[in-house]
């Protein structure tokens, strides 16, 4: 009997003890649960406090802007056909002597003149709808502004030009540069790509439907006025039946901007058998009857048709040694290369603004226009390509390799076109 009462005691201490421990377990484990509870909303109080403490100073930077700034409304007036600045001013009801103070004091540092129509003059008015300011831009890079408080008062400032670069990728299903455009690039953009490209791939005939392009460029935005300039490539790649085109850019030891595949070779000829666009060869190299004198002459260039005005690209990476009127050949521009080439282009109707003697030039780069100047029946390009001073046939031409890189400038190449490449990625899957 003891021995059954002494094994319950034994079982119900055992419970109990057993109980005791759960109990305590779940009693600790729902401590605990609380206790987290607890802790996770402190921190969710804590982040309503960090948001509304933002909030209460984005309140209050609000309020101090509106304090420290008085609100202008501004207005912007369109310059139509007619209209002057003193109309302008007039229309406002500015006072006479007030408008001529405006003018001379502008006029000290830039010329009325100069404004066309279709440009914007701001104005901003306070609450009163007194003008306080005038503003227009001087030219793409620069704003002037007036301000009318109390005295006139001048500030020429330049705009605010942001530098970006820009990665993008588009697989061809209709054409390089229309795919291009339905993929948000700018045509300044995609008519560098081609010429890059030109040299190497023959649109017509290479570019098939899956051609995978894929490119970075640089471009500056203007804050004030949201216009955006676009500047070089600086990496293009043209991706065809799996064969890879790639080019990267580079400033070389000698100054020219220019573009090397991985190995540093140059991807350019080195001169253009055809510095222009769209031209048809309306005369050989070679003797022929000279239109105007009639007599047998040697042709000692290539004349390419092409209407007024078509632009003139540098055949190659040079040295501007000659600009200006040269006889029968009108308004003329020869360039030096290296390797003892020149190039000559005549006739020009205009030169390319700021083309000048001993200028450097890239090739491609816009030199001068299309036009008739000199003994000339109608608006056409003369080229010649002068080797060691004697004059070859630019449609012959056997064309000399370009530049590759070596050396010291070949090491350096190859840490920028990492970097170029690097960018170029992380751009486009980040
Ligand atoms: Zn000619």
């Amino acid at each position: 009997m003891f021995k059954i009462l002494r094994y319950l005691f034994l079982v119900s201490l055992i419970s109990l003890g057993y109980y005791l421990f759960v109990s305590e377990y779940f009693n600790l484990s729902k401590k605990n649960f609380l206790e987290r509870e607890i802790v996770k909303k402190k921190l969710v109080e804590d982040k309503n406090e960090i948001i509304q403490q933002k909030k209460e100073k984005v309140v209050s930077t609000n309020i101090k802007k509106s304090v420290d700034k008085v609100q202008y409304v501004q207005k912007k007036i369109e310059i139509l056909q007619g209209d002057t600045f003193v109309s302008i001013l007039e229309s406002l009801n500015f006072k006479k002597e007030n408008i001529y103070a405006i003018i001379s004091e502008i006029e000290n540092f830039f010329d009325l003149k100069k404004m066309k129509t279709g440009e914007i003059i701001s104005v901003f008015e306070n609450n009163f709808g007194e003008i306080k300011k005038i503003e227009f831009f001087k030219n793409n890079e620069t704003i002037i502004s007036v301000n009318l408080d109390k005295e006139i008062n001048l500030n020429i400032r330049e705009l605010t030009k942001v530098s970006f670069i820009e990665s993008k990728e588009y697989t061809i299903t209709e054409s390089l540069f229309s795919d291009g455009i339905k993929n948000g690039i700018s045509p300044d953009i995609l008519v560098k790509i081609i010429s890059l490209f030109s040299f190497d791939l023959d649109f017509q005939r290479d570019i098939r439907v899956d051609t995978v392009v894929s490119i970075s460029y640089e471009f500056d935005e203007i804050i004030e006025t949201g216009r955006l300039e676009y500047n070089d490539i600086k990496y293009a790649s043209i991706i065809i039946d799996g064969k890879q085109l790639e080019y990267f850019k580079f400033v070389t030891a000698d100054g020219y901007v220019d573009y090397f595949n991985r190995e540093g070779k140059n991807v350019k000829k080195s001169i253009l058998k055809t510095p222009l666009d769209g031209a048809r060869i309306s005369s050989n190299f070679g003797m022929r009857k000279h239109p105007i004198s009639g007599f047998n002459k040697m042709h000692k260039g290539v004349d390419f048709a092409a209407p007024t005005g078509t632009p003139i690209y540098a055949g190659g990476n040079g040295i501007v040694e000659y600009v200006g009127r040269n006889g029968g050949y009108g308004k003329y521009i020869r360039i030096r290369h290296n390797n003892g080439y020149k190039t000559a282009y005549a006739h020009l109707s205009n030169y390319k603004k700021g083309i000048s003697k001993g200028l450097r030039v890239n090739q491609g780069e816009v030199i001068g226009y299309v036009g008739s100047t000199g003994n000339s029946t109608g608006p056409h390009l003369h080229y010649e390509i002068i080797y060691q001073n004697k004059h070859i046939n630019p449609l012959k031409l056997k064309l000399p390799s370009g530049k590759i890189l070596e050396g010291k400038e070949l090491e350096k190449f190859k840490n920028a076109y990492k970097i170029i490449y690097a960018d170029h990625l992380s751009m486009l899957y980040e």
